[in-house]
């Protein structure tokens, strides 16, 4: 069993250090607990400890587990890639999509948010190292992609998410988030209001917060190994 609370707390004290030391607010980097196979009553147990966003991958897993949790006040975030034929039960059930990487799944989830809801919050996933296995779409395209998106009224464009890959050091991990940040700022000048860069794991938090992210998405250190 893992120790959720100190797990938490743990994190918390790392991003608050982190946050010092390059001179930002603690309160501008949000924990994003990402709680993807791992059971209700854990969500539940981090809830209890203060956490109130969760990031999940697959849909269904997580539809569950937002029944299970109905009377909690739970923040959702999708992360996991999204297919043309989920985007409406998406655009039903959570809060924030963080990887939006066409143009057809941006319409898509405006269009099928609910009236009755604020509109979802959304994230550009970029491929920075233009690996095969990863979604996202390429650096220079999303400006294109900001622009296209940014007036629908369903959506919200709130800024970037990436998963780089791996680097060597420290110095590599900052220079990769670097160049999202100077995306993230080319959006601002263009006049498209964005406050969020999604970015930073475990490996790479602290280089992620010296560049400048907003929101830290954390799994194992949490919740511990996924079996
Ligand atoms: C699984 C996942 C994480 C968390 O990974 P850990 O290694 O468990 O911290 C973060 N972001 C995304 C997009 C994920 O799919």
């Amino acid at each position: 069993m893992q120790n959720i609370e100190k797990n938490l707390n743990q994190i918390r004290a790392q991003i608050l250090q982190a946050a010092k030391r390059y001179e930002r607010d603690p309160d501008s980097v949000l924990l994003l607990a990402v709680s993807k196979r791992k059971p209700a009553a854990d969500i539940r147990h981090a809830c209890q400890f203060g956490q109130k966003d969760f990031g999940e991958n697959y849909l269904q897993e997580a539809q569950q587990k937002m029944q299970d949790l109905q009377d909690l006040e739970i923040c959702w975030h999708f992360i996991g890639a999204i297919q043309s034929n989920k985007t409406r039960d998406i655009a039903q059930s959570f809060d924030w999509a963080h990887c939006v990487d066409r143009v057809k799944v941006a319409r898509r989830l405006s269009d099928q948010r609910p009236a009755t809801l604020p509109p979802l919050n959304v994230c550009i996933q970029v491929n920075l190292d233009h690996e095969a296995s990863k979604a996202g779409i390429e650096l220079a395209e999303v400006a294109d992609m900001a622009s296209a998106i940014a007036q629908m009224p369903g959506i919200r464009l709130r800024g970037l998410m990436s998963i780089p890959a791996p680097r060597d050091n420290f110095e590599q991990q900052r220079a990769a988030f670097a160049q999202l940040a100077t995306a993230l700022e080319s959006l601002r000048q263009e006049g498209i209001s964005c406050d969020t860069l999604s970015v930073g794991m475990t490996q790479d938090m602290e280089a992620a917060i010296a560049e400048g992210s907003t929101l830290v998405r954390i799994g194992t250190a949490i919740f511990g190994e996924r079996t």
